[in-house]
Order: structure tokens, then C-alpha cells, then sequence
């Protein structure tokens, strides 16, 4: 539509800022909206197309960036109080990548605090609200990512996965979300919650836009050590012409056949089924013995890394500094003193959950029981998944256990909000990519969605059998509203 010239990207940003401005009161999906720097970036754009220069891949495409990503022109808060006004010095690669590709920047996306919860419940910024249904959740933990562009105010935007934060989003707002191979997409300057699971990954309208947003943002950076030294596959093509016939597909029993999943879903996954087998795929079951310890791995490996990880946040390093009291400075000597108030005040509950889990697990004399342990199982974990993919090419089962639940239905009990992580998990321990697809909706018009699980580096595959699912249906299509 742009290279076509029928729109400039002033115009095109315009009209962003302006969904922004109408669904913003209702949704809240943003902690920074940067209308000013976008309007200027699109004049920009439109000003060397003009001159015939050439422009950038996503130029005039407004992208909104979820807040655990260093932008060096906006604060960047993980949407903790810890962070309040925070601005780093440098933009994580995948910004820069997108700003070299010409996307307009349209601001930050609110998510739980430091990308811990699965409901968008936890920011300091306040709950972000599912544009299907304002008193449903929209996900989480990049739920402003996925509620901004199920919102239709933009076509894409940048989530992280370190539990199933985008899938799992994506689900509950019927949007589509790719969660890359680990090591796909640089993590330099994505602020870490458990580093050896977190993934950056695309959010988008379509498999297409996703593949798109994919083939900028990903690729080797020397600046992070994890980063994959692969050649870059070509994502877009993909899409192209999908076609699944003699592609063999493994329906993952232990999830269809699981207590916890709702009708809808299910049926959502026997459609997809149909939908495969129609277009010549061959269908077989495959058992995931150890996906059962799925959750209880995940709620160890992540708290540990994390407990690690924002034991930087000291009130010293970075943002808030809370101010002990005379007694507590008498207590415990002015530095303990600092560090103790700096975070009881600068975190919420479930990141100090989250630090305590992890702190004791790593504690001597409990290291062997939970952590040890807990990576043991990871292994298991990884095994199921190899074995699986000795005999398909790839996955298919649910994302989430239930559509978007009501706001503040499991704020109060941690191990029901866990649970909502089970059929995502598997992924980020194993470390291979999914992609959550909308799949249908409830009777009450709430979206529902499936999932493909591919081996490591199998985004390719996973795009082509997901762009074939979306020639074949028309629920990407909707939008609340319509
Ligand atoms: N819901 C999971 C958690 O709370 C996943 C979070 C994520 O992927 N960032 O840890």
C-alpha cells in the first residue's frame, strides 16, 4: 500500500496515532505512546521517497515495541515501578533493526512487571484489557503487544516468550505469534528475566506480517553470546505458497486429552485437524511423556535465572532508590538498609515471589532438590521433543488451557495463573520455535487458537504449514467489533 504510494507514512502513522488515541482510554495497552518522534520519523521516510531515495523494508509501517526493550529515544520500564522513567543509552538490536528497515516506532507496550504473569495484571501501569471483551485479560505477559494490534491500531508489533509471553497473548487477542528458535533473535538489549529461555518473537495480523517482521529483526549479533551464527532462512517465502500435502503433523495427545482444556478449544485443534488433513497433511498422534512436569520445570529453571538476574536492581546501578528509615539505616547498616527498601518499594508481588522462589532454590542444600533437579527434567523435557520430531515434521496442539479468563479471576492464586502456562512452556525449555494462530472463537465471540511446535530452526516449515492454515480460514481476519 506504501510502495504503492496510495498512502504516505505520514498518513499512515496518523491514522495509528489516532486508533491509538480512540482505544487507549478502554484498552491501555501502552506505557509510551512517542507521537512526536513517529510523526517526525514518517515526515522523514516521506521525505527521501520524494527524493527517490531508497527506503527501508517496513518504511512508514508503525511497530510498537513491548517495554522489556532497550529504546535509547523512549523509557523503557518493564512496566515496574524499579524502572519508572528509565531511558538506556542504547537501542536492543531488534530496535535497531527495525528502525534500519524505516518501521515508525509508535511507542512501548505494557506487559506484567519484568514479563512475569500471563494476564498483563502485574504492570505498574495498570491492567491492559482484551479488545474482544474489556472484562476479559488480554494475556500476558506481552499482552499491550497483542492487545494494540488485535485493537487493528497497528499490523505489528515485538513481544518476548520466556514462558509462552507471546503465544499465549497472541491466543487470547486472535492475533498471530511467533516464538523463535532460542538464539534466532538477538537478546541484547531485551532486560532479562530467565535468560536461557527468553526469546524475542513478531506479533502480528498475519503469518505473512509475522514472517516479514521475522526476517528484520532476526539473525546473528556478535553483541549477544547465545545469538545463533545460522544463515538466515528466508521466512517470507515461506508463506508464499504454502502447501502441507505429505507434511506429517503429530497431534500432541497428552494436551487434547487433558483435564484442564476447555470444549472449545479442543474442538479449535480438531478443526485444525480436519483443516490439515484436508490439505494432505498426514496426521498421528505423538505422546509428550514428560510435558506433565512441564510447569513445575518452567516455575523453578525461571525464578532461579531470575532471582540472578535482578539481583542488578540494588538501587544503585539502575532507576529507583527507595530511602531507608533511621531505624531500619540502625537495623541493618545504611547499605543493607538501601538495597532492602530500594526493593521492597520498587517491586510488586510476583516479582518478589519470583526472587524468593529462586533465591531459595539456588540456596545450598536445596540446589540438588530443585534446581539440579529442575534441569534434569529440562532434559527429559527436550528428549520427549526429539523423539517426536524423529517421527513428524512438526506439532499441533492448543496454546492456552481456556480462552482470555475474566480480569482478576486468578490474581489471587499463583499456581491457577501457572497452570495457564502449560502447553507453552515445553517450547522455551526445549528451546525450539511456535507459533500460536487464531483457530475459531467461543460462542461468546471470545478468540481461541492452536499452536505449531517445530524442531530447532524450523521456523520455515512452521510458517509454511501456518500460512497454509490461514489460506484455508478466515479467523486472522476478524476483528473485535466487525
Ligand atoms: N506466564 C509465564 C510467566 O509468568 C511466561 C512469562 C513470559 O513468557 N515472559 O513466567
Amino acid at each position: 500500500m506504501q510502495a504503492a504510494g496510495e498512502l504516505t507514512a505520514e498518513q499512515i502513522t496518523a491514522a495509528a496515532v489516532a486508533s491509538i488515541r480512540a482505544s487507549e482510554p478502554d484498552v491501555n495497552a501502552f506505557t509510551h505512546v512517542a507521537e512526536e518522534s513517529a510523526m517526525a520519523t514518517a515526515r522523514e521516510i516521506d521525505r527521501r521517497r520524494s527524493l527517490g531515495q531508497p527506503v527501508g523494508e517496513l518504511a512508514g509501517i508503525p511497530v510498537a515495541v513491548k517495554d522489556v526493550l532497550c529504546t535509547r529515544d523512549m523509557p523503557t520500564t518493564c512496566s515496574s515501578n524499579m524502572l519508572r522513567g528509565y531511558r538506556p543509552p542504547y537501542d536492543a538490536t531488534v530496535v535497531k533493526r527495525l528502525r534500519e528497515a524505516d518501521a515508525v516506532l509508535i511507542g512501548k507496550t505494557n506487559m506484567d512487571e519484568f514479563a512475569m504473569g500471563a494476564s498483563t495484571e502485574t504492570s505498574a501501569f495498570g491492567v491492559t484489557r482484551n479488545p474482544w471483551n474489556r472484562e476479559r485479560t488480554p494475556g500476558g505477559s506481552s499482552g499491550g503487544a497483542a492487545a494494540t494490534v488485535a485493537a487493528g491500531n497497528l499490523p505489528l508489533s515485538l513481544g518476548t516468550d520466556t514462558g509462552g509471553s507471546i503465544r499465549q497473548p497472541a491466543a487470547f487477542c486472535g492475533i498471530t505469534g511467533l516464538k523463535p528458535t532460542y538464539g534466532r533473535c538477538s537478546r541484547y538489549g531485551l532486560i532479562a528475566f530467565a535468560s536461557s529461555l527468553d526469546q524475542v518473537g513478531p506479533m502480528a495480523w498475519s503469518v505473512e506480517d509475522a514472517a516479514l517482521l521475522m526476517r528484520i529483526i532476526g539473525g546473528f549479533d556478535p553483541q549477544d553470546s547465545t545469538s545463533l551464527d545460522t544463515p538466515a532462512s528466508d521466512y517470507v517465502n515461506a508463506t508464499a505458497a504454502p502447501d502441507v500435502r505429505g507434511l506429517r503433523i503429530g497431534v500432541i495427545r497428552d494436551a487434547i486429552d487433558h483435564d484442564l482444556l476447555s470444549p472449545a478449544i479442543r474442538h479449535a485443534v480438531e478443526l485444525a485437524i480436519d483443516v490439515y488433513r484436508d490439505a494432505g497433511a498426514e496426521i498421528r498422534d505423538i505422546r509428550l511423556p514428560h510435558s506433565r512436569f512441564g510447569v513445575p520445570t518452567y516455575y523453578v529453571v525461571a525464578p532461579c535465572e531470575a532471582s540472578s538476574n535482578l539481583s542488578r536492581y540494588d538501587g544503585a546501578h539502575y532507576g529507583f532508590r527507595g530511602a531507608p528509615g533511621d531505624q531500619e539505616m540502625a537495623d541493618s547498616g545504611p547499605l543493607a538498609a538501601t538495597y532492602c527498601r530500594t526493593r521492597a518499594e520498587g517491586f510488586g508481588t510476583e516479582v518478589k515471589r519470583r526472587i524468593m522462589l529462586g533465591t531459595y532454590a539456588l540456596s545450598t542444600g536445596y540446589f540438588d532438590a530443585y534446581y539440579l533437579k529442575a534441569l534434569k527434567a529440562r532434559r527429559l523435557i527436550r528428549s520427549d521433543y526429539d523423539a517426536a520430531f524423529e517421527q513428524v515434521d512438526m506439532l499441533l496442539g492448543p496454546v492456552t488451557p481456556s480462552p482470555a479468563f475474566r480480569l482478576g479471576e486468578k490474581l489471587a492464586d499463583p499456581i491457577q495463573m501457572y497452570l495457564c502456562d502449560q502447553f507453552t512452556v515445553g517450547a522455551n525449555l526445549a528451546g525450539i520455535p511456535a507459533i500460536s494462530l487464531p483457530g475459531g472463537f467461543t460462542n461468546d465471540s471470545l478468540p481461541v487458537a492452536i499452536q505449531l511446535q517445530g524442531p530447532p530452526l524450523g521456523e520455515v516449515p512452521i510458517l509454511r504449514a501456518a500460512a497454509a492454515f490461514q489460506k484455508a480460514t478466515d479467523y486472522h481476519t476478524r476483528r473485535p467489533g466487525r
